[in-house]
């Protein structure tokens, strides 16, 4: 379903904004969603909004950084849209969005037993299968079950497809090679898809969710999920002529993030989602996603590298709020100072540089995709002052929004009699 879409005239000022950083970009925030007030408490003035519910990258909590593991919500009326559900992205989405289920009892304000606040989730979707963008998936399909996420029917979890061979072994690892299970005989799964990984996770947690169906009532995993694969290399509409990769040799970015079209990957009544291929190095697949709605466009990242082929560009064409993954330049260097081909720490230097797009590269991606708005988000390492991520500004014309958890941006014009 092709949604009609209005230009994105702005964004509204509804809530005292927090800290120097974002009252500089005051225009086109909500302000945080968690606690009172919050847009996500139903007060909001914005139909469609952006919710950052994680804004960090990696596999760390930084010391000084309060930040969750990478996680969005669009919420487009009274639907939510997930995207990825790193470290802590579970808590925050109770902080933005829990507003719990209260009763008066015997003179005394009580909470009672659980809130189904997650009803109106329609879909999950993962960028890539690396554990900062799902560490939280666990936790999720454990509160979600009673908190009511699948109550209009099965869930969709929308994820990576298996990659169907290991990555090249750029670190000299001698170790095991852990597998799950086997795809047939003799054909060991050391990168399972969304599938086999969420299959697996319910069978490690069994003893919890059967517990949980037998002693508490939730409901049957196995028939409310409805997980579908993307990405597989037989699936994917690559471009005429192309070769999709082969598993039995070695890949290029070629490979891995040839130029391709956007494809469809889900819509409803409320959304339309896309995807691309982007450059997370070695990691194959890894997407990143356009929703369409009819207050405007938000395009996410995923991890990436600046140069997508040109597909995060065709992705993003119109869309109005890009949010994008960032990684300190200035962290980089003082990490790997000196660092040399052949040294024990070169294969993460390979890794950061190509597979993640710094505060130097990050503002001419976005100009290059026309945006008008660019987020921050997966800021690695999550202290990185505010002052440095400002770098982005420096060769994007746009807004620049540097993200923090719980911070709500509005898409499309505001409700009518709406403060602005
Ligand atoms: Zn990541
Ligand atoms: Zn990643």
């Amino acid at each position: 379903m092709p949604c009609p879409r209005t230009k994105n005239s702005g964004v509204c000022r509804r809530a005292l904004l927090r800290g120097a950083g974002a009252l500089l970009f005051a225009p086109l925030l909500l302000g945080r969603g968690g606690g009172k007030g919050g847009a996500a408490s139903g007060t909001a003035v914005h139909n469609t909004r952006l919710v950052l519910l994680g804004t960090t990258g990696g596999m760390t909590w930084w010391p000084g950084s309060d930040r969750a593991s990478a996680s969005q919500a669009l919420v487009v009326g009274d639907a939510m849209y997930l995207v990825d559900l790193g470290f802590g992205a579970t808590r925050r989405l109770a902080e933005a969005f829990n507003r719990g289920h209260f009763v008066t009892y015997k003179g005394q304000r009580t909470q009672l037993e659980l809130s189904t606040f997650l009803n109106n989730v329609r879909a999950v979707f993962f960028t890539h299968l690396h554990m900062d963008h799902l560490g939280d998936y666990p936790t999720f399909l454990e509160i979600g079950a009673r908190a009511g996420y699948a109550e209009r029917g099965p869930l969709p979890i929308i994820g990576p497809g298996p990659r169907g061979r290991l990555e090249e072994n750029h670190s000299g690892y001698t170790g095991a090679i852990i597998e799950a299970g086997c795809a047939g005989p003799g054909q060991p799964t050391p990168t399972p898809g969304t599938a086999r990984m969420t299959d697996l996770l319910l069978q490690a947690f069994a003893q919890n969710f059967n517990d949980c169906a037998r002693d508490e009532g939730y409901p049957d995993l196995t028939k409310i999920l409805d997980v579908r694969e993307i990405g597989d290399p037989a699936t994917i509409p690559w471009p005429t002529g192309f070769t999709p990769p082969d598993p039995a040799r070695a890949w290029t970015r070629d490979d891995t993030c040839p130029a391709m079209e956007p494809f469809e990957i889900f819509t409803d009544d409320r959304v339309r989602v896309t995807a691309v291929l982007v450059d997370h190095y070695q990691v194959y697949p890894s997407f990143a996603f356009r929703f369409d709605t009819e207050d405007g466009a938000l395009v996410i990242s995923g991890d990436t590298g600046p140069d997508t082929s040109g597909n995060l560009q065709k992705l993003a064409r119109g869309a109005d709020v890009l949010v994008h993954e960032v990684i300190d330049e200035l962290w980089i260097e003082a990490t790997f100072r000196g660092v040399k081909e052949g040294d024990p720490a070169w294969p993460l230097y390979k890794h950061v540089i190509s597979a993640h797009t710094s505060t130097k590269d990050v503002g001419e991606v976005a100009a290059s995709c026309g945006v008008e708005t660019l987020v921050l988000s997966h800021i690695a390492p999550g202290n990185t002052p505010t002052s440095r991520l400002r770098l982005a500004q420096r060769n994007f014309p746009g807004r620049l929004v540097i993200g923090q958890d719980l911070l709500e941006v509005g898409i499309g014009k505001p409700r009518r009699g709406a403060r602005g």
